[in-house]
């Protein structure tokens, strides 16, 4: 197996050094043997099949069931993957690869003080680590004041350039006009974090912008702090909303809302947005409303326990901060409403490659079961993300696949030791043990 993996990997090194950075992965999966995978159990999205394998043919995967009965074509290569579980590519609900962790620099340092260049370095190494993780999606949203430098971070991953997840981009999101930051003295316009826009008119004209440049789904920001510490307030009227969501939608956009207070997740909700990010004051009626709605919720419970800690909470020995209660609270009540919710991090808060972290807080402080944050991260990402082409192990689907120890449907742990990965067809990463 080591030597077919090798093999494998020389033929793509070839590949790329032949036709250059423009020859794509998937050009490469499809001038490659068809490959038998065989691990222990295959989840397909849904539920878990002990004895199961799954043929992958060029950049797709062409059969999966009971391996006695996986019909092999001649010149199949065996891929032995013993012990492991096959899942679908895991899908990142909320990621910023333009963005590190605000222990090792601040959110304004990075937006006011490091270069576009050095932000695009960054983020080419965190693209890489998201991907070994096992996420081989990742619905980014927001370059958080590097313009629309992940268009070209994901043209990057898919021309085969640099390995990455399959990126959802939203290039610079919408704010209310001085309602976001950084923020120094009043006297000094500095450059923020997300395009600034105010009235039907900039906000149309930003929404066009923003689609023609190659955002896959619009952000905005429909609540915000005014000062900093202060509380999150709405910061654009309905009107403004719904006009923004009209002319996303007639573009064939959806559009994503950061809103924290009800009267934020209301308005984003009545104006038509697909999820409402973060969430942390949301009440039994505006989830109420969201049900209704069709809107999902992505609780991002990770990023809320990362900065707190940032900030000096000792987790485990000091007393549970009052933002966590409440966070615990919002999201109960979301479950309670039925309201769908997406899996998501905000990565880049706390660091790329770490993204199972979500997974495990909401099973080991939020009350989910492993199987219910592994249907979200695979199928259930798939479905409200608009990706019917992935999410689940069917014929015919992208062949992005991933390889972990033991039964991650009944245990959230080997989420966080991912041993294989593949993106359409093509190996990424092999088991430490046969290396
Ligand atoms: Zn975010």
């Amino acid at each position: 197996m080591t030597r077919l993996l090798h093999y494998l990997s020389l033929c793509l090194l070839s590949c790329f050094a032949l036709a250059g950075p423009a020859h794509t992965q998937a050009q490469s999966a499809a001038t490659a043997s068809p490959l038998l995978l065989q691990p222990a159990a295959v989840f397909d999205g849904q539920a878990l099949h002990p004895g199961w394998a799954v043929l992958v043919e060029g950049e797709r995967i062409k059969a999966v069931g009971p391996a006695a009965q996986l019909a092999a074509p001649a010149d199949a290569r065996a891929v032995p993957l013993p012990g492991l579980t096959l899942l679908p590519g895991l899908i990142e609900g909320h990621a910023h690869l333009l963005l590190h962790p605000y222990n090792e620099t601040s959110w304004d340092d990075q937006v006011l003080r490091e270069s576009q260049a050095l932000r695009v370095a960054r983020a080419t190494a965190h693209a890489r680590r998201t991907l070994l993780a096992g996420f081989t999606t990742a619905r980014d949203l927001g370059t958080e004041g590097a313009d629309y430098a992940d268009v070209g971070l994901k043209q990057a991953i898919d021309q085969g350039i640099i390995p990455g997840p399959r990126l959802l981009i939203a290039t610079r999101a919408l704010v209310a006009t001085g309602c976001y930051g950084p923020r120094l003295s009043v006297d000094v316009a500095v450059p923020q974090g997300a395009q600034e826009v105010s009235g039907p008119d900039e906000i149309v004209r930003a929404v066009r912008e923003q689609v023609s440049r190659g955002a896959d789904v619009v952000k905005v920001y429909a609540d915000y702090r005014l000062s900093a510490g202060g509380p999150a307030v709405p910061t654009f009227s309905q009107d403004e909303l719904n006009v923004l969501v009209t002319t996303a939608r007639g573009l064939g956009r959806p559009v994503v809302a950061h809103a924290s207070t009800p009267e934020g997740m209301r308005r984003a909700t009545l104006a038509g947005v697909e999820t409402i990010e973060h969430g942390d004051q949301g009440t039994a009626d505006v989830f109420r409303l969201m049900k209704q709605r069709g809107v999902a919720l992505c609780p991002t419970v990770a990023a809320g326990d990362a900065i707190l800690q940032y900030r000096g909470w000792r987790k485990g020995q000091g007393p549970e901060p009052e933002r966590i209660s409440q966070k615990k609270a919002s999201v109960a009540a979301a479950r309670r409403a039925g309201v769908a919710l997406v899996l998501g991090g905000d990565v880049g808060v706390f660091p790329h490659g770490d993204n199972a972290r979500e997974a495990e807080l909401l099973v080991r402080e939020y009350g989910f079961s492993p199987l219910e944050v592994l249907r979200q991260a695979t199928s259930g990402n798939a479905q409200l993300l608009h990706l019917p082409d992935r999410g689940q192990i069917q014929p015919g689907l992208l062949a992005d696949l991933v390889a972990v120890p033991g039964d991650p449907t009944q245990d959230v742990a080997p989420l966080r030791q991912v041993q294989w990965v593949m993106k359409g067809g093509v190996v990424y990463l092999t088991p430490k043990s046969t290396n």
